[in-house]
């Protein structure tokens, strides 16, 4: 029991009773019986880490919540295959102008007071 406890020590200033449910900050904390069932339920969609991290941090609370799903999610099967897996194309060099203002590159800018592109 006190084992248990022991991993709550810190994030005790988080900590908050409220009607008989034990809070973190805003977030239920999860018994580790359940942690496994939470997990399931946040990946239910394949959101992905940060989705997912993202709803868990506003909803449940375990110590090691964070490693959970990312584990979880390096070990998806579905995800791993549907996850992009074509790299981004390499930088390509600026052309170089061979006499000045040759090539002339703005995307947005103001002169004298108007905005254009
Ligand atoms: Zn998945």
């Amino acid at each position: 029991m006190f084992t248990e406890v022991r991993h709550f020590h810190q994030y005790r200033d988080g900590l908050v009773g409220f009607d008989g449910v034990v809070l973190y900050k805003d977030s239920i904390i999860i018994s580790p019986s359940l942690c496994e069932y939470a997990l399931q339920l946040l990946y239910a969609a394949h959101q992905g880490v940060s989705q997912m991290c993202s709803r868990a941090e506003s909803s449940v609370f375990w110590p090691g919540k964070t490693s959970a799903i990312i584990n979880l999610r390096t070990r998806c099967s579905p995800c791993n295959r549907m996850a992009p897996s074509q790299p981004s194309a390499p930088p390509t060099p600026p052309i170089q102008p061979t006499y000045p203002s040759q090539c002339i590159c703005a995307d947005f800018f103001t002169y004298a007071g108007h905005n254009d592109l």
